[in-house]
């Protein structure tokens, strides 16, 4: 071969060496680019590509960078060793891990899938998938594992929702699911049991075969926009059972949504709350309404009392309160028993509820104490009391109507304290002192009528303590003094007296019993001021026998206040004092006045007998200005009637007394009653009665009331009765 051959020939095989080496080398920068292009998908997609070596520690040779964005380390820090992955395996895993590997190893198996669980750089755990097989290290030839780890957190966070849902669903809360459009899906046992629907029958149909049509529009508007905006709702919703029964529930929903964020289910939970809120409803009318009357209590009373305040100062509009009292409710309970007391309570309310209109409030504030709250009376005072003053009219009217109860019909009275609000700054309780200053007015000025509330009540108020105070000091040291005015017949003969009873006052002098006697009776006070009374009226008669200053006609009447006469123990707290004082009681006569006698009929005549059987006398005091009737006087014992200073007045001058005496004193005469005039002042009055058949008589013409010393004076010293010069000017 020439060297041109030979030349010919190397250039010709270099040339296609090089041809071949460029299509080589182009195939391997394709490959190259493939192979890049590849790892780029890799390390953009869910798998982390792993190599790494057997020995203890598991080098990592080689991982995708994607592991970054998935767990958050840096691919070269494993790659030199920086960071340790075996350490990376949950320690509740890791020896399982190991033993799969190693399995895996021994037995030569062309692959391994195992999953476990790997703290991230942020110290969170994730599930993960790891795919492995055998390779040949890079590095030395050696055996080494190549494969790929998928997050399957989610995945396993959903098994266990469905693990958990599975568990749920046996739960003694009942559960449905729907679709979005609410077509059930699945239902629960406990679905069953509230509902009575069996799955058979409801699945399949829409949640709204369930509705009681109690809720509106906007109810379920605002349920489905917190559906939407939350993904969650719980409240109370009224629904209905497969037998027409509706009942509350609680109910909570939740949607549920996949990946996409499609609703793709709803998930109700609810309970049969009927018996919960059936207690709720009791414990709630416990606290707020009276148990009897079924009315508003004292409680809510107050919440609506100042609610209606606050209204009534923002929109300058009155209202009142009116307190209504029976009158002698007590007296009701204690002699026809608490029975037909309820009865009467359980009317009144329904009266009271029958004459308010909607908007006002009738309430029992306890005993026999209710209340009315009449707001909006109009913005201009007088017609708003004028107003007011017509609803206590009407209420009056309807409860003076008799009360129709089993077995009898009953009258009862009422006593209404009125008040208007807003004042300035009353307060709820200040109005209701004051309604009740009012209504303590309206049975003063003797019951069955209604008051309007005024401010110097107030100063009253404060007044009326002070002195109850200053009783009960009295008490205690005994401040009271005995007065006695002489009583004498036709022939100016002394036939006995009246004890009437002072205050030495520390500060003020002698008090007068118009003064304390009213209020010591309201405050109870008068049954202790009574028997101490009772002693020394006693002690002194006693003395006067001893003393031979009376004769045997002589009788001490003693006035007796209604308090006293309707305590229980009235006659042995009577008898007890004058025979500790050792008075005799047929020289011992008690004055009543007709209102107390009347009060309690039985009552009243068996304390009556049984004193008046001891020998105790009974008159009746300013006869003719009550309304007794003769029917039930007669059937008392009463020994005599003792006519009003009043009509002696005026008896000589004003022809009305003049009848009005007349026919007393025949009607005393006819039923064998002994006559006393009292408050005789002059002759010409002494006269009158005289001539008409009055011959006892009690009165400035003869003697002023006179302290003890005097009236012993007096007693020795007999008089002409038809001297008028002898009045006596002690006061
Ligand atoms: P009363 O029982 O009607 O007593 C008669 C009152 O008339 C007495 O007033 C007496 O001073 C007054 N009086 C007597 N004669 C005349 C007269 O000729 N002209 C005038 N204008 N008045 C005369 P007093 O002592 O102020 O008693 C007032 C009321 O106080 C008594 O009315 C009685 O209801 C009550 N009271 C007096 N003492 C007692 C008592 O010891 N116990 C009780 N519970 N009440 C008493
Ligand atoms: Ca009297
Ligand atoms: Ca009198």
């Amino acid at each position: 071969m020439s060297d041109q051959n030979s030349k010919d020939l190397d250039n010709e095989y270099f040339g296609k060496l090089t041809k071949q080496m460029d299509v080589l080398l182009s195939d391997l920068l394709d490959t190259r680019t493939q192979l890049e292009q590849e790892r780029q998908l890799f390390e953009m997609g869910p798998a982390i590509i792993f190599r790494w070596g057997t020995a203890e520690d598991w080098p990592v040779e080689y991982v995708s960078t994607n592991i970054e964005t998935i767990l958050g380390y840096k691919a070269e820090d494993l790659i030199n060793g920086q960071l340790i992955f075996s350490t990376l395996i949950h320690p509740d895993d890791i020896d399982r891990v190991r033993q799969t590997a190693s399995d895996f190893l021994e037995h030569d198996e062309s692959f391994f899938e195992i999953e476990y669980r790997l703290i991230d750089s942020q110290g969170n755990y994730h599930w993960l998938f790891s795919h492995a097989m055998q390779a040949k290290s890079l590095k030395d030839g050696n055996k080494s594992f190549i494969g790929y780890v998928l997050d399957i957190s989610e995945r396993k966070k959903s098994d266990e929702q469905l693990k958990l849902a599975a568990t749920a669903m046996e739960s003694s809360v009942a559960i449905s699911i729907t679709d979005p459009e609410g077509t059930i899906l699945r239902i629960n046992e406990a679905f069953t049991e509230i509902t009575g629907y069996s799955s058979e029958e409801i699945i399949g149909r829409n949640s709204n075969i369930l509705s009681s049509g109690k809720h509106d529009k906007e109810f379920f508007k605002s349920l489905w926009s917190a559906l939407d905006r939350d993904g969650y709702w719980e409240g109370e919703i009224w629904n209905k059972k497969k037998d027409g029964e509706i009942y509350p529930e609680w109910i909570s929903m939740t949607v549920v949504k996949d990946s996409l964020g499609e609703v793709t289910h709803h998930v109700a939970t609810f309970q049969d709350i009927s018996e919960r809120k059936f207690a709720e409803e009791q414990i709630e009318l416990l606290a707020y309404f009276d148990p009897l009357t079924n009315l508003p209590n004292r409680r809510l009373y107050f919440d609506r009392l100042t609610q209606e305040l606050s209204h009534a100062r923002r929109t300058k509009n009155y209202g009142a309160v009116m307190f209504v009292d029976l009158d002698r409710f007590k007296q009701i309970n204690d002699s026809l028993g608490h029975a037909i007391g309820d009865e009467v309570l359980i009317e009144t309310a329904s009266r009271l509820s029958k004459i308010l209109r909607e908007g006002d409030t009738a309430s029992r504030l306890g005993g026999d104490e209710f209340v009315a709250l009449i707001p909006n009376l109009g913005t201009e005072l007088e017609p708003a009391f004028h107003n007011a003053g017509k609803v206590a009219e009407k209420l009056f009217a309807e409860l003076a109507k008799p009360y129709e109860l089993p077995e009898r019909e009953l009258i009862v009275t009422a006593s209404i304290g009125i008040i208007l609000f807003p004042d300035e700054q009353a307060t709820s309780e200040d109005v209701m002192k004051q309604a009740d200053m009012a209504m303590y007015r309206a049975k003063e000025s003797g019951r069955n009528s209604y008051h309007f509330y005024r401010p110097s009540m107030q100063q009253e108020i404060e007044d009326r303590y002070e002195l109850e105070q200053q009783l009960n000091i009295a008490i205690k040291e005994r401040q009271f003094v005995l007065h006695y005015q002489p009583k004498v017949d036709a022939q100016g003969q002394i036939v006995g007296a009246e004890t009437l009873v002072r205050w030495a006052h520390p500060k003020r002098g002698l008090v007068f019993p118009d003064e304390f006697i009213s209020i010591a009776e309201s405050s109870q006070l008068i049954v202790p001021i009574s028997e101490q009374i009772i002693q020394v009226a006693a002690e002194d008669l006693s003395r006067w026998c001893e003393q031979g200053l009376v004769d045997e006609k002589f009788v001490l009447s003693i006035n007796i206040s209604a308090t006293h006469f309707s305590m229980d123990e009235f006659e042995e707290s009577v008898v007890g004092n004058l025979v500790l004082k050792g008075a005799e009681l047929s020289r011992i006569e008690l004055e009543l006045t007709e209102g107390v006698v009347i009060k309690d009929f039985d009552k009243t005549i068996e304390k009556m007998s049984a004193l008046s059987e001891l020998g105790i006398r009974f008159s009746i005091d300013d006869f003719g200005t009550g309304y007794s009737s003769l029917q039930y006087l007669h059937r008392l014992p009463i020994n005599t009637l003792k006519i009003d200073r009043a009509f002696v007045k005026d008896v000589v001058t004003d022809s009305g007394s003049q009848v009005i005496t007349k026919t007393i004193i025949s009607m005393g005469r006819n039923l064998g009653l002994e006559l006393i005039a009292e408050g005789v002042e002059d002759t010409s009055q002494r006269k009158f009665l005289e001539a008409h058949g009055c011959f006892q008589y009690q009165g400035y013409l003869f003697s002023r009331p006179l302290s003890e010393p005097d009236f012993c004076v007096f007693l020795k010293h007999p008089f002409d009765i038809d001297d008028e010069s002898i009045v006596q000017p002690i006061g």
